[in-house]
């Protein structure tokens, strides 16, 4: 059983996740998976090895192409109650969430620049079908999805796939987020991050992709080398609100920017973290949602994890990034030329 306890000195929380414990570090073997694929639970024809499974997207002979299942050593759990409790002077709770892995595709080894815009297309489409579920369980305040891609990025089994964690709280990093997008919305009347697509736009030295609704920056002060925002020109606040043409055309910004990534760094592990406005919950503090439509813009960020994060960046929670954005954007710009 999860727990979540609370530092009184940095406001960061903690999931305490015993189960993750156990989960197999499949990068030790990796080699060995890629000889004898029975061993990845993610194939077509293993489905039995997986927890049963919440979702999935099928083609036309019935064989799936995306698939859903709670993550078997899940860091929170959806059977939990939501309490919260004081242990002396700390403060705790249960570990209420959902915890679930995305089988992208049912190719072993497929770098995300040779995904078809139809693959990309159903990732998307399974990604909203998710967050739109999980939408109604009210326990619920936050829903990130993400991927981690190779050792460095924090992934455990090479089949590519994405998770989703849902929270029964908005993290403080999130909180902090929102915070910046209200306090600049209240006294601009405009979306923060649509002020900042504008700026790159005029700018244009940092631009690596663009189209009529989505443009790939990478930002003005990145903390990662070669790390990318994908943005969209107009005000869209959680992934699930896009039409099924901004679908396709975030479908073309994801292939192209990942092309450009793998045509400079060749074989790399990244993190892609989608960042959506919370799901309103009147409940918890109708105030606190007030406008948050209108405010948070929905983007996807990517971080290329070339280099691993040091002492500094623990203490200060600030990066040392060795190429400035300008310099990583004309690469790309140049990989895509070519
Ligand atoms: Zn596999």
């Amino acid at each position: 059983m999860s727990t979540i306890r609370e530092c009184p000195l940095s406001g960061k929380k903690v999931i305490l996740a015993p189960e993750r414990l156990h989960r197999p570090i499949d990068f030790a073997t990796s080699s060995q998976v890629d000889d004898d694929l029975t061993l990845c639970p993610f194939e077509r024809g293993s489905e039995s090895t997986t927890p049963d499974e919440i979702f999935s997207l099928k083609d036309q002979s019935g064989e799936w192409i995306t698939r859903v299942v709670p993550n078997r050593y899940h860091a929170l759990s959806i059977e939990e109650y939501k309490h919260s409790t004081r242990e002396g002077f700390y403060n705790c709770q249960t570990g209420l969430g959902a915890h679930e892995v995305i089988i992208e595709t049912p190719i072993h080894s497929l770098n995300m620049d040779h995904y078809t815009i139809e693959q990309y297309k159903a990732y998307l489409k399974t990604i909203i079908s998710r967050i739109k579920d999980l939408h109604e369980d009210m326990r619920l305040e936050y829903i990130q999805v993400f991927k981690n891609h190779g050792l460095k990025a924090g992934a455990t089994l090479k089949h590519p796939h994405s998770q989703i964690i849902a929270t029964a709280f908005i993290p403080p990093h999130i909180d902090r987020q929102i915070e910046r997008y209200r306090d600049y919305y209240q006294r601009y009347r405009r979306p923060l991050l649509l002020d900042i697509v504008h700026e790159e736009l005029h700018a244009g030295k940092r631009i690596v992709y663009e189209d009529e609704t989505f443009v790939a920056f990478t930002p003005y002060a990145s903390s990662f080398a070669f790390e990318v925002m994908i943005a969209p020109k107009v005000q869209i606040s959680s992934i699930e609100e896009i039409s099924a043409m901004q679908k396709s055309n975030l479908s073309h910004a994801l292939k192209e920017v990942y092309k450009a990534l793998y045509g400079v760094l060749g074989e790399f592990d990244f993190n892609m973290l989608f960042f959506n406005a919370p799901p309103y919950r009147d409940h918890v503090r109708a105030d606190y949602f007030h406008q948050m439509e209108q405010f948070f813009t929905f983007y996807i960020q990517i971080t290329p994890r070339i280099y691993t994060l040091a002492g500094y960046e623990l203490s200060t929670d600030m990066q040392i990034n060795p190429i400035t954005p300008e310099n990583a954007a004309q690469k790309l710009q140049q990989e895509r030329n070519r």
